[in-house]
């Protein structure tokens, strides 16, 4: 095996591609992590709530294995507000959620994928995949002029959202969604009052003529990170009358960083993630899964990448198992927050004052979620 021919190479180093890598690396695969930007973790661009680590596997690496200052709060409580202030207290104890740092939290991930073996190579675009001539995914092209090409048996992509519009989930046309684009900006403030690490707001309803349903995850006791639509989304609401601009009327912004994504309902459920010599994982092969999703998903990838590269058959049909045990993830994962999108997914459609009608009625009736 050549130097730049590996068993595996993972594409993106996210929650999800640093799992991979670890999981295929931890089989003894020679395996290659590349990743576009030159530090792992950053930019930032997730508010850090980090759902159900009541699953060994994350709760372990949370807890034992990662630097401690990824870790901000354990998650207590979702205080869900209607655009009249009336709020449902969501208890989320016993669910083990965690509010992380993000920026440090994917860093470890990559950390401890490097130590189980996996190569690194940070500061690499891959910017197409390469092909035998019977279509088989034989490595990746990159923007590096030193390293053009690299060679694999299987590639696993874990370029996240991008994926599905412009990444490796568009290239090979696999289950990618409308390309309806939803954007926003995720703010870091300070000087945010009534606010408390481990209690998470969601602000649903109109501000301004802008559509909300914000979330807002304290990390510390004036700090927090907001997703909010645009910055003048943020100027209307710090100078309106709503909950929400109580707590952001003398906030200051220490941080603004950019995202969007496509518009679809989660959990989207494709049928195929998988081809000759690929597979994917991810936000890359699903859409917004979450970080534990991520993790979890990814680990599967390197898991199955790695059993089918020691019986010598990395084809689709080889791989296809993956399909399978990706979906019974899907759907042990989701639980909670699959209800709690419904809920906002069901809000969105509705006027405030629907909103608030709706409050009145749903209440009683999902305050005390199971998890
Ligand atoms: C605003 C916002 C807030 C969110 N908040 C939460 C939250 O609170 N909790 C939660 O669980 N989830 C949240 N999410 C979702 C969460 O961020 C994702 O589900 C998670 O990051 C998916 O991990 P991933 O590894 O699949 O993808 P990503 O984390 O997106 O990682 C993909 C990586 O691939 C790299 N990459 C892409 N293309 C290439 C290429 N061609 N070559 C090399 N590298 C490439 C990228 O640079 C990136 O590092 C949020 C998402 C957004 C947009």
């Amino acid at each position: 095996m050549s130097k730049y021919d590996f068993d595996v190479i993972v594409v993106g180093g996210g929650p999800s591609g640093s799992s991979a890598a670890r999981a295929a690396a931890e089989q003894g695969m020679k395996t290659l992590l590349i990743e576009e930007h030159s530090q792992i973790g950053m930019p930032e661009h997730c508010c850090g709530m980090l759902g159900g680590t009541k699953t060994g596997y994350v709760e372990n690496i949370v807890l034992t294995e990662m630097d401690k200052r990824a870790l901000v709060a354990p998650v207590k409580a979702e205080h869900v507000y209607a655009p009249n202030g009336k709020m449902l207290n969501i208890s989320t104890v016993g669910w083990g959620a965690l509010t992380v740092e993000r920026c440090i939290f994917d860093f470890e991930l990559s950390r401890l994928a490097a130590k189980a073996g996996a190569e690194m190579m940070i500061h690499t675009r891959v910017s197409s995949l390469i092909h035998d001539e019977k279509g088989n995914i034989k490595g990746v092209k990159t923007e590096s002029e030193n390293i053009p090409e690299i060679t694999s048996k299987i590639v696993i992509g874990c370029d996240g959202l991008g994926a599905t519009t412009r990444g490796i989930a568009k290239w090979e046309g696999l289950n990618t969604p409308p390309d309806v684009m939803r954007v926003g900006i995720l703010f870091h403030l300070s000087g945010v009052t009534d606010i408390e690490p481990g209690v998470l707001d969601f602000h649903m309803g109109c501000f301004g003529n802008q559509r909300g349903d914000i979330t807002l995850i304290p990390r510390y006791d004036d700090y927090c990170v907001c997703d909010i639509p645009s910055l003048k989304s943020y100027e209307t609401i710090k100078a309106g009358n709503w909950p929400l601009s109580k707590k952001l009327k003398n906030s200051k912004v220490l941080r603004m960083q950019g995202w969007s994504h496509p518009l679809y309902l989660r959990p989207w459920l494709p049928d195929n993630v998988v081809k000759n010599g690929l597979m994917l994982a991810g936000d890359g092969a699903l859409g917004i899964g979450g970080i534990d999703f991520a993790i979890h998903c990814g680990r599967l990838a390197g898991k199955v990448a790695s059993e089918a590269i020691k019986k010598d058959d990395f084809t689709a049909d080889g791989l296809s198992s993956y399909n399978g045990l990706l979906k019974d993830l899907r759907i042990q994962r989701t639980g909670y927050r699959v209800r709690f999108d419904m809920l906002a997914t069901y809000c969105r459609g509705l006027s405030d004052a629907e909103l608030q009608k709706k409050f009145d009625e749903l209440g009683p009736k999902i305050i005390g979620v199971e998890y």
